[in-house]
């Protein structure tokens, strides 16, 4: 069971005033909105009345032409008030699309500009279900849910006008069941606000976890985990299940109780009217225009309780958008922050620490100099810390002591994103996007005429074997890779950072066995591209590297030795030691 109410009252009013906010870009025509609901609300009154004054007016005895007259304006009426329903309802959804259009492209670009520390916490099926579900909550209540409860308010105070304007104590009796109605939907809705949001987080969760397992279904498979994932799916499904058959158990409650107010208020009106009309306190006229008030009274009511699950479903979804929208976006630049448009490819880390989690330390007092178009391989076992030395530099973390220079500048007080343009990545798990060869390549830079992308694939190795796939460069590729070998990912990834052509090159060396022919061109392509550059590797297997400038040997986030192959095949220390470890297991 839940443990507390999740959709606080707090919450819940700054939720609803900032839908409002989006909402008051469309003044004009929530303007509309508004006065075609209250004519159609001051319509839906005039009937009933009208109803009365004609059963009264036929006791005292009125002609054929006269009731024609009658018969005549009450078309008019029921046919302009459907007409003005028709209008609100048109409009209103003309809103409500134009809202979540905007709130949707805030919600995205946002998270384009989240930092990547946001996304390692999520799962990313979990994110997407806030772009789609919940939007799509927020979406549907506010086509109409909105005019349900002007419309349900103006409604009910019109209606209570005019009856205590007809008979003061019909009106009263008729009213003693609102306290119980209210005390009702209370403890109702104290219920179903923490299910609804519950089912929105379980929803989410389980997207998640199935978004997690379709793409993971390799490894799920190799490791023969499937009764496992299974499991788990289970019991989030069945969360999933329990807080849905709550809040829709709850909420269910709410016509219920609804119509049976009704029917109490019904019986008060039809047996206390009768005795009232009987003493000729009250006309019959007046009876038939309250038992029709009586069921719109309730009616508003009604609809605004049936609406009230999915309101509550909504303010819940709108809330999991707006917790995303408050994210902090990846640090600002300062404003004297530089643009820098070239680079030689100085890099110097100077005493550097750096920790994810406040108690462990990660990178600690780690100092380097890498001259211009130097090769630095970084070893160390797994968890030693190299791809963080890589996010540090690509600024996805900042340093907590100590500086990076590139070029003699702090990277601090350089912007972002002209220090990313001027690097580019390999890594073992090369990104496609879904689209065709030639515009996953162009990704590298996004003005490259269609010459210089065929001219960076030839140059990276890859030209021979896009032009064996059966649309060429216009073949469109899945996000997976699927269709092309890991090889062949890497090569393209390798054409698109030759396309990028930037001063410095950082590669995480494939693990991955791959074919001797693919190996070759790869290692070919690569040579070609770090020619010039400074080049950061990621070593697994240490004879790649053997070439390289400068090896820095990391061990728990410290730099234990550095030096060159030879030097440090001399020091006999945990290098060497790591290279004969791979000969014997044959690595290399
Ligand atoms: P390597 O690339 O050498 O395998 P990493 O730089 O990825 O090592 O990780 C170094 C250490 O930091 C590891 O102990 C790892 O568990 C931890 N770590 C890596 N990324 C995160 C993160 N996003 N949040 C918290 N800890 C992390």
């Amino acid at each position: 069971m839940l443990s507390k109410p999740s959709v606080k009252k707090r919450n819940m009013k700054r939720t609803l005033l900032r839908i409002w906010s989006y909402m008051a870009e469309e003044k004009g025509l929530f303007v509309l909105v508004v006065i075609m609901v209250i004519v159609s609300s001051v319509l839906s009154l005039a009937g009933p009345y009208l109803m009365g004054v004609a059963v009264d007016s036929l006791i005292s005895g009125w002609n054929g032409s006269q009731l024609l007259t009658m018969l005549v304006w009450l078309v008019i009426i029921y046919a302009a008030q459907s007409g003005t329903v028709f209008l609100q309802g048109y409009w209103m959804i003309g809103i409500a699309q134009n809202v979540v259009f905007t709130m949707r492209n805030a919600l995205f670009s946002h998270l384009q500009k989240l930092p990547i520390s946001f996304f390692q916490k999520r799962q990313h099926g979990e994110l997407m279900s806030r772009l789609t579900n919940d939007m799509e909550n927020v979406s549907r209540t506010l086509n109409s849910a909105v005019i349900q409860i002007i419309t349900s308010t103006l409604t009910l105070a019109g209606t209570v006008a005019v009856m205590l304007w007809l008979s003061p104590l019909l009106t009263v009796l008729t009213l003693t069941i609102v306290p119980v109605m209210f005390a009702g939907m209370k403890w109702i809705t104290n219920r179903t606000g923490k299910y609804f949001k519950e089912q929105q987080r379980t929803l989410g969760d389980l997207n998640g976890y199935i978004e997690e397992t379709l793409t993971g279904q390799r490894i799920v498979k190799m490791y023969s985990q499937e009764e496992r994932v299974i499991e788990s799916f289970e019991e989030k499904n069945a969360a999933l299940k329990t807080s849905s058959y709550w809040a829709q158990t709850y909420s269910g409650f709410i016509p219920k109780l609804m119509n049976m107010l009704n029917n109490v208020s019904f019986a008060i009106i039809i047996g206390i009217g009768g005795i009232l009309a009987i003493k000729e306190i009250v006309s019959i006229g007046v009876i038939v225009t309250f038992v029709t008030y009586s069921r719109q009274f309730t009616r508003p009511l009604n609809d605004l309780a049936n609406q009230f699950n999915m309101i509550l479903s909504a303010i819940a979804g709108a809330d999991r958008v707006f917790q995303v929208l408050d994210e902090e976006v990846e640090g600002k630049d300062e404003g004297s922050a530089y643009e820098i448009s070239s680079l030689k490819g100085e890099i110097v880390f100077d005493s550097v620490s750096f920790s994810y989690e406040k108690e462990v330390a990660t990178l600690k007092n780690v100092s380097f100099h890498v001259s211009p178009g130097q090769t630095v391989a970084i070893v160390g076992p797994t968890g030693a810390g190299k791809t963080t030395i890589i996010s540090l530099l690509t600024r996805f973390y900042d340093a907590d002591e100590g500086a990076i220079f590139v070029d003699g500048m702090d990277i601090t007080k350089v912007k972002r994103d002209s220090l990313r343009k001027n690097m580019a990545f390999v890594l073992q798990d090369s990104v496609l996007f879904q689209t065709n060869v030639m515009e996953n390549i162009r990704y590298g830079r996004l003005d490259a005429s269609d010459d210089e992308v065929v001219e960076a694939a030839k140059t990276a190795n890859a030209h021979e074997f896009i032009m064996k796939l059966p649309r060429g460069y216009d073949t469109v590729l899945d996000a997976e890779g699927g269709g092309i070998s890991h090889g062949q990912c890497q090569l393209l990834a390798i054409a698109r950072a030759i396309l990028a052509n930037p001063a410095l090159l950082i590669l995480d060396e494939a693990t991955s066995s791959i074919d001797t022919i693919t190996e070759m061109k790869i290692t070919d392509a690569l040579n070609k591209l770090m020619q010039g550059r400074t080049s950061f590797v990621i070593a697994h297997r240490l004879n790649t590297i053997q070439n390289a400038d400068s090896i820095l040997v990391l061990k728990d986030g410290r730099i234990i030795e550095q030096g060159s192959d030879e030097e440090l095949l001399k020091l006999s220390g945990f290098y060497a030691d790591l290279v004969k470890t791979q000969r014997q297991k044959g690595v290399i």
